[in-house]
């Protein structure tokens, strides 16, 4: 089914980007899953030819294009299995908190970077004794004279070795009553000292993502890191920005989802049991067929979605909705797609194996799949039961 969100605008800066895509990051692939880390010069490019600040201020270099010209790059990134380099992160995640809530000072010396893929951006949120629980982080910021001494530990953290600015979420009051009124965001320069990057985690899936744990050991920074200059916004930055970062999830996973049903439909035509292609048998057809039913349905909401984002609705529910449904058809869709492959499908030469590892935590980041059902559930008025 034709699409209707995309114009003829929108269609040839995908093929421009498919053409980039098939000339400089698939020959990259392979070699980014194997050290697990994407590589600088990748980044660096994608900066040069405009693929990382599409939706940016025109101000800092970017194109100040609308959010479908980001989803387009996710879209193909996804269908590629290009999972090590994380454009959403860094342009569709991070760079708006810049953006959208850090002073001028601050917009004129991190974003030029950042669009011209100079500047690799991350998010520094979790920490080993909380994720979903954000209002708890531990990692203090503390005032002293013209600076923030931070301290604390941060894990899960997404180009936690190859990042150079990360957004940290930390408390400048420790004992802030409620404890959210006490978290601040500041951007802290990985060359800063006491910025320690500690292990490269070793993971399930989304093998070329150099996920890792980062240390804050008397991290001396100016006071002017403190993101926005105001003390205490920072719970109220991050539940800003969740809807876009949540909506991010929900377009990789849909292309996911086209992606291994496409290979498995061509999997099932050529392999033969009994005297015929497996595709054949009413059992397999009616699987391929719901699966594929499910991808049109889960394709249409997240399209309805990404229209009212465009358009700045607030849908924070309703992005809530597609996040867990469409990481949740993932899981389920590459298990049955596998299962299809039979022996093959669990052999890594055979990408529906890492599409099945892969997906395993669609449900779990940005916001776990539980609590996206709080939030919605919140939204019904069940809060108050
Ligand atoms: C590959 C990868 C990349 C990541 N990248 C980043 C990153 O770049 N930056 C960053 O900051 N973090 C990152 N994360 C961390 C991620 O956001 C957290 O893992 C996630 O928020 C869950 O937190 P947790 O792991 O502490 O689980 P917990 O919060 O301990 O949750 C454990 C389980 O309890 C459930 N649960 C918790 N609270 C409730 C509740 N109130 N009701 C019902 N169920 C509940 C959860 O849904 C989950 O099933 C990444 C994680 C992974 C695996």
């Amino acid at each position: 089914m034709k699409r209707d969100i995309f114009s003829d605008e929108h269609e040839l800066f995908r093929s421009q980007f498919k053409r980039f895509a098939q000339a400089e990051i698939v020959p990259k692939i392979v070699g980014w899953d194997e050290k697990g880390m994407s590589d600088r010069a990748s980044w660096k490019r994608m900066g040069e030819e405009g693929f990382l600040g599409a939706n940016a201020p025109e101000k800092y270099g970017g194109a100040g294009a609308d959010f479908l010209y980001d989803a387009i790059v996710m879209e193909e990134l996804s269908a590629l299995r290009a999972h090590g380099l994380m454009m959403s992160l860094h342009s569709d995640i991070c760079m708006p908190y810049i953006t959208d809530f850090g002073t001028e000072a601050q917009r004129a010396k991190y974003l030029p970077g950042a669009i011209a893929g100079t500047t690799i951006l991350g998010i520094a949120m979790t920490e080993p004794g909380t994720g979903s629980d954000l209002a708890a982080v531990q990692t203090s910021a503390i005032k002293d004279g013209d600076s923030y001494v931070l301290n604390g530990s941060k894990t899960f953290i997404s180009n936690g070795q190859i990042g150079d600015l990360f957004i940290v979420v930390a408390k400048h009051d420790p004992r802030a009553d409620p404890p959210h009124r006490g978290i601040s965001l500041f951007l802290v320069e990985a060359t800063t000292p006491g910025f320690v990057r500690g292990r490269k985690l070793d993971k399930l899936g989304l093998r070329g993502q150099d996920t890792s744990e980062l240390f804050f050991q008397d991290c001396r920074v100016p006071a002017d890191a403190l993101l926005g200059g105001v003390e205490g916004r920072g719970f109220k930055q991050l539940m800003t920005n969740l809807q876009q970062e949540r909506l991010c999830i929900a377009v990789a996973s849909i292309a996911s989802c086209r992606r291994a049903l496409d290979d498995t439909l061509e999997y099932v035509k050529g392999r033969r049991a009994f005297g015929q292609p497996i595709g054949g048998f009413q059992h397999i057809q009616f699987r391929l067929a719901e699966l594929a039913t499910e991808v049109e349905v889960g394709q249409a909401f997240t399209d309805k979605l990404l229209a009212a984002h465009v358009r700045k609705e607030q849908i924070v529910s309703e992005v809530s909705m597609g996040k867990w449904w469409t990481t949740d058809l993932q899981k389920r869709l590459t298990s049955e797609c596998l299962q299809l492959h039979g022996g093959y499908g669990f052999m890594r030469e055979y990408p529906i194996s890492t599409d099945y590892a892969d997906a395993a935590v669609q449900s779990i980041y940005a916001g776990t799949n539980e609590i996206m059902k709080r939030i919605i559930a919140r939204n019904l008025g069940l809060d108050l039961c």
